[in-house]
């Protein structure tokens, strides 16, 4: 920190992204990419018309993608948000939502949520998960603060029912409760459907994962208008073109392609579950994911060691230190292939762990 920093900076940790290796010959499973590249129409979606338009400033409205997002959504253009990475919509969240100067969230959860209540300078609650990882939505009845879940929920791959979730809806009318469905398109199941009846859900979804484009940087939300009101306080009290032309482009035509994107979640989901079966036969636990990731703990073997002897060996997954799930590792669903070369490189590992 340099003597220029404001001091409320210096007392926590900022979130650690997962590594970005520019080495193509890596297996790169740590960061929830899809394996799969955007849709045919996608890839020829921007050219020089569109790379001359650069001159002029991106739509403050966003018009194109949020008609497009309604459209394949069939709500209202007034219930979408649209932002630069669904990380901003969550800290833009943050921002407007916690006035009651605290926010839930579970206690194993994505990281950045910690990191933005600590932004805000306000508490932010971890509520503890049950034993086996899952969330009990009951503690989350009758709060006084905010609630963020991720549902499912990362990196346990768990998730919750609508009906759960809709527990947790009722029993907080003054909170905002916001359902992160990052990875809801690999099996999980939205509360799209309760939109028109909660006035305080507001619902964050990315085109990072299942969409293919997580370098383009777009998140989009659903909430009722008064919600997206607020959201746009913030987008136009900071950063009004904060997406890009380019990537607008692109995000516009990815909601044209359904199709597509179901077949590459099908094939994702299908690699998900050969992943697992191979795994709990080389001797791993392995959560019951519901997302583009696997959650796996070996019997004997700590799960940092496993994590660093696949970094030797070309592939990257993603290990967290915290003590609770310090012997687990976090596995992106890549191709087939790939996931044979994890399979392979994990059966060595354990030879050289039976050996030692
Ligand atoms: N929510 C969850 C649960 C995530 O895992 C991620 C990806 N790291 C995000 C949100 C952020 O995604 P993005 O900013 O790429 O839209």
């Amino acid at each position: 920190m340099s003597r220029f920093m404001h001091p409320r900076y210096n007392v926590f940790a900022e979130y650690v992204p997962g590594e970005q290796p520019r080495d193509r010959k890596i297996i790169k499973l740590n960061t929830n990419e899809s394996p799969y590249p955007p849709a045919p129409s996608v890839l020829s979606a921007v050219g020089r018309a569109e790379l001359a338009d650069l001159r002029l400033y991106s739509d403050t409205e966003n018009r194109a993608l949020n008609q497009a997002i309604a459209a394949r959504y069939g709500v209202p253009v007034s219930q979408v948000f649209s932002a630069n990475g669904s990380d901003d919509i969550l800290y833009f969240s943050f921002m407007a939502f916690s006035a009651s100067g605290k926010v839930y969230f579970p206690e194993i959860s994505y990281g950045f949520y910690e990191v933005y209540a600590d932004m805000q300078e306000v508490e932010g609650i971890r509520i503890p998960l049950n034993p086996d990882l899952t969330i009990d939505p009951s503690k989350y009845e009758n709060l006084d603060g905010m609630i963020a879940i991720a549902n499912p929920n990362a990196p346990t791959g768990l998730s919750l029912t609508k009906e759960q979730i809709e527990g947790i809806l009722k029993t907080n009318p003054d909170n905002i409760v916001l359902i992160d469905e990052a990875y809801v398109e690999f099996g999980g199941e939205s509360v799209l459907p309760l939109l028109p009846k909660y006035e305080n859900l507001l619902i964050v979804r990315t085109f990072s994962k299942s969409l293919s484009l997580a370098g383009a940087r777009l998140g989009y939300a659903f909430a009722n208008e008064p919600v997206i009101r607020d959201l746009n306080k913030i987008k136009f009290s900071t950063n009004p073109y904060a997406i890009n032309s380019l990537s607008e482009i692109c995000g516009a035509a990815a909601m044209q392609e359904d199709a597509y994107y179901r077949e590459m979640c099908a094939k994702i989901i299908a690699t998900r579950e050969r992943s697992i079966a191979a795994l709990r036969a080389l001797g791993f636990a392995v959560t019951d994911s519901k997302t583009n990731f696997l959650f796996a703990k070996h019997a004997f073997i700590p799960g940092e060691t496993i994590y660093l002897k696949l970094k030797a060996r070309g592939i990257l997954v993603r290990h967290f230190s915290l003590e609770k799930i310090k012997d687990y590792n976090r596995i992106t669903i890549g191709t087939d292939e790939e996931m044979d070369a994890l399979t392979a490189a994990l059966k060595e590992i354990i030879k050289e762990e039976e050996n030692i």
